[in-house]
């Protein structure tokens, strides 16, 4: 809405203002409106992370959560066509299409007709596209937004279809199913053919002139407590500097893959340091966005998992410690609990209230036609 004010008040002004000016200059006056630069656009997708993890970097962080930045805040209903319980290949394929649609589906509808995704989509309209997963690239929640195929698991069709999309920039791990395949293709040529830089070793600075590869692992990178690092915020870093290098609009989506593995594995420590590294990652995005105003963050999840509460902490003789909480998972499987949606930045408003988790894509579209 407050575009379309702005969009107003600049059309009464120029009306106001052409009166007794040549029509050159009310052409000018015409321009200088309608020339926005379209509307960079980040989406971050914490896999798992429902309202009890997000409550996890208040009580167990050291800081004052990156959370707290928003003031654009939503509540997404998860479910599939086939489940009320989703998974993440049905979570991330509403986001990318617009459509919900069943269990383990990637890319396509219910009747396994491929749909087109927001990245493929914005690509034709001249953005840079760039994907960030801690998983294999070609896992459920990247996958969804390039490929197309009946299947999650169907790893080697994905990394194939990933050449073809020719996504500028994008980082993760799943070497193997890039080099290490049952046809015999060797894909890592495929993507220099396709004129990638690929870096198999380290987030090396990204060549602004050509695309941008980033195999780091054989499957998923290590977690957090593992010793990952700070990979997901510098490559998030790396991906901002490509694209502002290249100077065109940009939809990246950037993913906190491993707050589901703390619930499925019911390690709350896991949990919580994957929670906090998603947390340090948004407060590098958000920097972004301020020096970027014409930029739409969007932050959600594709289903909650482990049914996890924070509830009270025990002494081992059974008396409760005040000041202290811990985590409880109620299962080791995903729930069907609402989960947050936060946003930033240019179309923030259309963020707020409770809707389906297909919504969240036509709301961006909204967003970026609104601009
Ligand atoms: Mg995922
Ligand atoms: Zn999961």
């Amino acid at each position: 809405m407050k575009n379309i004010k702005k969009i107003i008040a600049l059309s009464v002004i120029s009306v106001t203002m052409s009166c007794g000016k040549t029509s050159e200059e009310k052409q000018n006056n015409t321009t200088k409106v309608t020339e926005k630069e379209p509307l960079n656009i980040i989406f971050m997708v914490g896999d798992g992370m429902g309202i009890p993890q997000v409550s996890s970097a208040f009580y167990f962080g050291e800081h004052t959560p990156n959370f707290k930045q928003f003031e654009s805040i939503g509540l997404s209903r998860t479910s599939s066509t086939s489940h009320l319980i989703t998974d993440s290949a049905a979570g991330a394929t509403a986001f990318s299409t617009g459509e919900k649609t069943y269990k383990r589906a990637i890319g396509v509808s219910s009747d396994t007709i491929a749909l087109p995704t927001i990245l493929e989509q914005l690509k034709e309209r001249g953005y840079q596209t760039g994907l960030i997963s801690l998983t294999s690239i070609t896992h459920a929640t990247p996958a969804a937004y390039y490929a197309h195929v009946e299947d999650r698991d169907m790893h080697e069709e994905i990394a194939k279809q990933l050449v073809d999309a020719e996504v500028d920039f994008f980082a993760g791990g799943g070497k193997k199913y890039f080099r290490n395949r049952e046809d015999g293709l060797h894909l890592y040529d495929s993507l220099k053919a396709k004129n990638y830089k690929l870096d198999t070793l380290e987030l090396s600075k990204p060549d602004t002139a050509r695309r941008n590869a980033y195999l780091l692992a054989e499957e998923g990178l290590p977690s957090k407590t593992e010793g990952r690092g700070d990979f997901l915020a510098e490559a998030a870093i790396n991906g901002f500097n490509y694209f502002e290098a290249n100077k065109k609009p940009f939809f990246m989506m950037i993913e906190g893959s491993y707050i589901d593995w703390g619930g499925h594995a019911k390690d709350d420590e896991m949990m919580i340091q994957e929670v906090l590294d998603f947390d340090k990652t948004i407060g590098v995005v958000l920097d972004f966005v301020k020096k970027h105003p014409n930029t739409l963050l969007v932050v959600t999840a594709d289903h909650e998992t482990g049914g996890v509460s924070i509830g009270k902490a025990y002494d081992e003789s059974g008396k409760e410690i005040p000041q202290q909480v811990q985590v409880y998972f109620n299962t080791d499987q995903h729930s069907t609990e609402l989960v947050p949606v936060f946003a930033k930045g240019q179309g923030e408003e259309l963020f707020r209230g409770i809707y389906e988790n297909n919504e969240i894509y036509h709301k961006l579209m909204q967003a970026i036609n609104e601009n």
